[in-house]
């Protein structure tokens, strides 16, 4: 017997499985899908089991063993292996590549702690029955050794076992020792009255467990409850009272969520939408959905309704969000709605509850899976619906190999399952809107907010008109007037920073230096908890500096409007107010984000200060303005997706005013009141903006009008990294027609990171039927040439930005 096994060599240049002959006492346990452990090279490396052949090339003194099987149960379905092909194909990786990024992180390396397989064992013999009992639990090395095997083999030849059947593979579980009390009280009693009164403390134990037939508890919990000590414990189990068993527990982490709400009553455009996507589930119809709705229009509702119809039918809905830990609102709705059977995928859970739920997805426990970008991977196999909230966001991007895409991976699986997928957002990405327009997808329109509330009225406030009337502060005078307003009527606010969490750098004020990294093309962003100042490449830090590294001055400053600035002015101008500050810092801890968001809610505070991480999913009754410190941020990114984003920002947050029976007012402060970006954010309506984004993309020939493949090349050498991108455009150039456009080679827009110096060439097409092939050769290139060289390349079939 020969498995195939694609191993876990990075940069290796070679993409294709190996052979390895099959010990002959793992034969009957291997399957396709299983880790292994094979010998390469001089060691051991991590393997997967991709298919068996009755024949190889590789020569009888050659082929080497498998030496270790790491899994009884296939960890990668036959689902799995064909989706691994496909990406490999659309994103260019390899196939290891593929196979990893849908493990959860523990089952990525060699990962056999506890594993253990479960027995069944129909016994003829009574000694042996005796000794097993009818299920036994064995540690898998036992199977390993063959050992075990072997003496189950022998036994069933001596007749004094049936059958011996695995039944699963217990996972990496925590178990609890508990003392289960027998659950016979007659017999109880009798132990007790037999017992000598001397045996004071044994008595009291047994009469309290008396009241407590059948029931565990972990000896812990009898000390405190009853006063049972260990030693008294394990007197009285010795008896008979009880006995000791190890209890497998799931760790939950979320179980003091669960909660009840009902559907509710759909309103015109939700029951068409709706009906639109059962219809196709009834169908079996691989089907993609553009759900395009105003915030606030009851999206999430959709997403519920549908999610019930395919529980109801026994399948199986996987629910992406864009960032799990900014979302705890929206995962608490699916909770709400479905309880115990949603498992959610939080990137604060450790590596063993990541496991666990893994698991309980896998063996079918739970029926709704949220989570973000890696989600997609949910090991379900009965799929029945998938969904992507705030479908255009670029965290369903992953920016590192294998560079897929979870729209594109959630429309491969709806395929595979014959199932919808339903992408929702109020601003859609524009290549999803294009798609829809052009009938590749199904678009549903929700032009209505759900309790047909209006949308909130925006106004747009030119900041340079207010330098003019003499207004220094970073409140125009519109946003102080709505602002009081608000805190004498007692509504809640959210005052929106358009940065990321860190923004402060430090400059100083006689020269124009601003403090940089000293590995990094980029300038330190100062972290007021640590008191210092980090880069956010690759993690530097250093202490403030007292005075200028350049000319010495002592007039050196923070810069940057962060949120702790404006939070202190909010303070001066409006001591009364009551202040929510989240950013980075106030949510570092575990739980912060959802204590934050508790407290506001519960009326804790007046004013919800916050950067992007407010944008999503708020949804409270008593925000009823939305002011946006300034608008222009992220205009000013060099990324062809800057105004697209800086909309969708700006809808985003709009849409968290006046959601429910208050009207809702947005005020946006700007520098730059005539960019159409931020003009039809304005008008919430969608159309516009993307007529106008549409015309640009097709003058600039950018997505959706073309395609872009982006090829980044980095060294420690600034002279080598630019001649290797010279010979990786020179060998596009050659190799493709003479149709694509071909940028560069430039210097990456941050040049430098971690001390090795950037470039990049980007590739715009239309068509080009040799684009992989010719791809997949440089890729070759470079893994068998240039690495050794100290190169460093990556190749993004579809970049977020550039
Ligand atoms: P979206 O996700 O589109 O922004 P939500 O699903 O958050 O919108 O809905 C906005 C608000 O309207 C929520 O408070 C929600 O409970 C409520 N809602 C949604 N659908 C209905 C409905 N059919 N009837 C009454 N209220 C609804
Ligand atoms: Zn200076
Ligand atoms: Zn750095």
């Amino acid at each position: 017997m020969i498995a195939q096994v694609i191993v876990d060599v990075s940069a290796y240049p070679v993409d294709r499985p190996f052979d390895y002959l099959v010990p002959q006492n793992m034969e009957q346990l291997i399957e396709a899908g299983c880790r292994v452990k094979v010998p390469f090279g001089h060691r051991d490396v991590l393997g997967f089991v991709v298919g068996f052949v009755d024949e190889t090339d590789v020569p009888q003194n050659k082929l080497k063993q498998v030496s270790k099987l790491l899994d009884i149960e296939p960890v990668i379905t036959e689902e799995m292996l064909a989706m691994s092909k496909w990406m490999t194909h659309k994103t260019l990786c390899y196939e290891i590549d593929a196979l990893q990024v849908m493990l959860p992180s523990a089952l990525r390396a060699k990962y056999e702690k506890n594993v253990q397989l479960l027995v069944e064992l129909n016994q003829i013999d009574p000694q042996l029955a005796a000794q097993f009992g009818q299920k036994t639990v064995v540690p898998y090395k036992k199977f390993e050794n063959a050992q075990l095997l072997e003496v189950l083999k022998s036994s069933i030849k001596k007749q004094q076992l049936q059958t011996v059947t695995v039944v699963k593979q217990q996972g990496k579980m925590k178990s609890v020792r508990k003392f289960e009390v027998q659950d016979d009280a007659q017999q109880l009693q009798t132990i007790n009255e037999q017992l000598s009164n001397r045996a004071k403390k044994q008595k009291q134990a047994i009469e309290w467990l008396s009241n407590h037939i059948g029931e565990r508890f972990t000896p812990q919990e009898l000390l405190k409850q009853a006063g049972i000590s260990a030693s008294v414990l394990k007197a009285i189990a010795e008896l008979g009272v009880g006995r000791f068993i190890d209890e497998e527990t799931y760790r939950d982490p979320f179980s003091h969520e669960v909660g009840h709400t009902k559907a509710l009553q759909l309103t015109e455009e939700q029951s068409t939408a709706l009906s639109d996507i059962t219809t196709t589930m009834n169908q079996q119809k691989a089907t993609t959905f553009l759900l395009h709705g105003v915030t606030g229009s009851g999206k999430t509702e959709v997403y519920l309704q549908a999610i019930q119809k395919t529980i109801n039918e026994g399948k199986e809905a996987i629910v992406l969000v864009p960032e799990i830990s900014l979302t705890p609102m929206m995962t608490e709705r699916f909770r709400g709605r479905f309880g115990e059977l949603v498992a959610v995928m939080h990137s604060g859970l450790s590596q063993g509850e990541k496991y666990d739920e893994w698991r309980k997805i896998q063996r079918g426990e739970v029926k709704v899976v949220v989570g973000a970008r890696s989600a997609i991977f949910a090991p379900f196999t009965n799929v029945g619906l998938i969904i992507l909230d705030e479908e255009h966001e670029s965290t369903y991007k992953q920016e590192d190999t294998p560079r897929y895409h979870a729209r594109d991976v959630a429309i491969w699986r709806s395929e595979f399952y014959n199932c919808p997928v339903i992408l929702g957002s109020a601003t859609p990405a524009l290549e999803s809107f294009a798609r829809a327009q052009k009938g590749v997808y199904h678009l549903l329109s929700l032009k209505q907010r759900a309790k047909s509330q209006a949308l909130p009225v925006v106004e747009i406030v030119d900041m340079r008109d207010e330098l003019h009337k003499g207004n220094r502060s970073m409140f125009s005078i519109s946003l102080a007037e709505a602002i009081r307003q608000r805190l004498e009527r007692k509504e809640q606010m959210v005052l929106f920073l358009n940065r990321r969490g860190y923004s402060s750098f430090v400059l100083c004020r006689d020269c124009g230096t601003v403090v940089q990294c000293q590995n990094c093309d980029i300038s330190l962003t100062y972290h007021r908890s640590s008191e210092k100042l980090r880069c956010h490449y690759c993690g530097y830090e250093e202490h403030v500096p007292t005075e200028c590294p350049e000319c010495q001055s002592e007039h050196i400053r923070f810069f940057g409007t962060g949120t702790q600035k404006i939070e202190s002015e909010i303070y001066k101008v409006f001591p009364e107010a009551r202040v929510i500050r989240m950013d980075v810092d106030t949510t570092r801890q575990k739980g912060a984000h959802e204590r934050l968001l508790e407290d506001f809610g519960a009326g804790k505070a007046d004013i919800l200060l916050g950067t992007q991480m407010i944008a999503k999913g708020l949804d409270f009754p008593n925000i009823t303005l939305v002011g946006v410190m300034s608008a222009d941020t992220s205009l000013n990114l060099p990324d062809f997706r800057a105004a697209e984003k800086t909309y969708q920002l700006l809808t985003q947050v709009s849409g968290r005013a006046g959601r429910h029976e208050l009207p809702g007012e947005v005020i946006i402060q700007t520098y730059t009141p005539e960019h159409y970006a931020i003009e039809l954010a304005q008008a919430q309506i969608f159309e516009p903006f993307y007529d106008q984004e549409m015309t640009l993309r097709r003058r600039f020939a950018y997505p959706p009008y073309f395609y872009v493949v982006l090829i980044q090349i980095s060294h420690e050498d600034v002279m080598k990294a630019a001649e290797y991108a010279g010979l990786a455009s020179d060998f596009v150039r050659q190799n493709l027609s003479n149709q694509v456009q071909l940028i560069g080679p430039t210097a990456a827009s941050i040049s430098r990171i971690q001390n090795r110096y950037r470039y990049q060439c980007l590739i715009k097409y239309k068509r080009e039927p040799q684009l992989n092939d010719v791809l997949k050769k440089l890729i070759k290139l470079y893994r068998t040439d240039w690495i050794k060289k100290g190169v460093l390349m990556t190749v993004d079939l579809d970049p977020s930005s550039f």
